[in-house]
């Protein structure tokens, strides 16, 4: 027998009041039963990003969110600044240039966080930016850029802050309006503990300002469509059902245990164990100074094939973590702790990491990363707590 665990920064596990939930027979989505499960869900949507605006529930994944931003506030030839320190900053390129907008880019070193003054001098060098995209978590690389800081500076200018918070909402405590986010992505099997298929999008006053003016052809994406159906608690197009169904389930588990100050301290202290865990085992952290509280990275040792060792860690012992992309491919893992995670995930990544360390040959003192995890995650059980 082999048991699995699913410890990737996405998709997450499920927990079992959403699988439940979306077992349930599919209700027609025109019917005052389905408009009460949508307006509850928006609700809830609200109240995890932060913002008194509408938030959007489109059926497609993230990266439909990402597109979504950028096709409803700008137009063929507006300039954007991305910040590229990953995979996910690639793609906010990507997308910027298949749509006709003029990029610019800073460059940043994989596994470091963007510098402000870097975003700063750029816009001062390009007034006309009408942008910033940028990861709040850029999963690749297990990074937290300083979105709060990215804010004040986009804030009073004719610049919007566009965030893929696909591993930020729901992990960190970074509310939209607060901080000064003009749009916010994310995604259905991250934090949000679902099945994939379901983009959260919400625009600020001053993005949807923008959007008046906005010319990027859009038609499903068309929020404007979606904020005008959501005041009447439906969306423009077949909503995904059972997602919103589950969407609703996880905000009363989130309810039912601590609410959103819960939510945040937890994924805090599985990132925190989960660091000392590694660095206690002698690995190195491959972004020590702003870690991703969603996913952590790990150098693993030269001598250690990383396509090899994930695979082992997945097929021998039932343990899914991610590797690394692009030029991190087989240097380094990326233990996940980001949604249905909990305290005992986090012992077994770090368990099972030992146990294959010391099969591809490398010295490993057993029980070393698991007590360091240990040390943190006890104190939460204390009968004195
Ligand atoms: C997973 C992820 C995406 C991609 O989302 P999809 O749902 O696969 O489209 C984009 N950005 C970040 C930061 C992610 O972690």
């Amino acid at each position: 027998m082999l048991k699995r665990y699913l410890l990737a920064p996405g998709p997450t596990p499920v927990p079992a009041q959403a699988l439940l939930a979306m077992a349930e027979p599919i209700i027609h989505h025109r019917t005052p039963q389905f408009s009460e499960i949508f307006a509850s869900a928006a609700a809830g949507s609200r109240k995890l990003f932060g913002t008194d605006g509408p938030v959007m529930m489109l059926a497609s994944t993230g990266t439909g969110g990402m597109e979504a931003a950028i096709t409803n506030t700008m137009s063929a030839g507006d300039r954007v600044l991305v910040v590229n320190g990953g995979k996910f900053g690639e793609r906010w390129a990507e997308i910027a240039e298949t749509y006709g907008l003029v990029v610019s880019t800073i460059d940043v070193e994989w596994g470091t966080a963007v510098d402000p003054a870097a975003v700063a001098a750029s816009l001062d060098e390009h007034p006309d930016t009408r942008a910033v995209l940028v990861q709040a978590s850029e999963t690749s690389t297990t990074v937290l850029h300083p979105v709060p800081q990215l804010a004040a500076l986009t804030r009073d200018r004719e610049c919007l802050l566009i965030v893929d918070g696909i591993t930020s909402v729901g992990v960190a405590d970074m509310p939209m309006d607060a901080t000064g986010i003009d749009v916010l992505v994310t995604g259905s099997q991250k934090a949000m503990m679902l099945p994939p298929g379901l983009a959260l999008i919400s625009l600020s006053a001053k993005a949807w300002r923008f959007s008046d003016q906005a010319k990027l052809p859009r038609y499903y994406f068309d929020l404007r469509k979606e904020r005008k159906s959501l005041e009447d608690d439906t969306s423009a197009y077949t909503p995904a059902v059972s997602l919103i169904v589950g969407l609703n389930a996880v905000y009363r588990v989130i309810e039912n245990s601590g609410g959103f100050p819960e939510l945040y301290a937890r994924h805090k202290r599985l990132a925190e164990a989960t660091r000392a865990g590694v660095v206690a085992m002698g690995l190195k952290l491959l972004a020590p100074d702003s870690p991703s509280p969603a996913t952590t990275g790990v150098w693993l040792p030269e001598s250690v094939d990383g396509g090899k060792f994930t695979k082992h860690m997945r097929d021998v012992m039932g343990v899914t973590v991610a590797g690394g992309q692009g030029h991190l491919k087989g240097k380094i893992i990326r233990l996940a702790h980001i949604g249905y995670a909990d305290t005992f995930d986090v012992i077994i990544g770090l368990s099972a990491v030992e146990m294959a360390l010391a099969e591809f040959g490398h010295d490993v003192e057993f029980g070393k990363g698991p007590a360091a995890a240990q040390k943190i995650l006890a104190e939460q059980y204390s009968r004195n707590a």
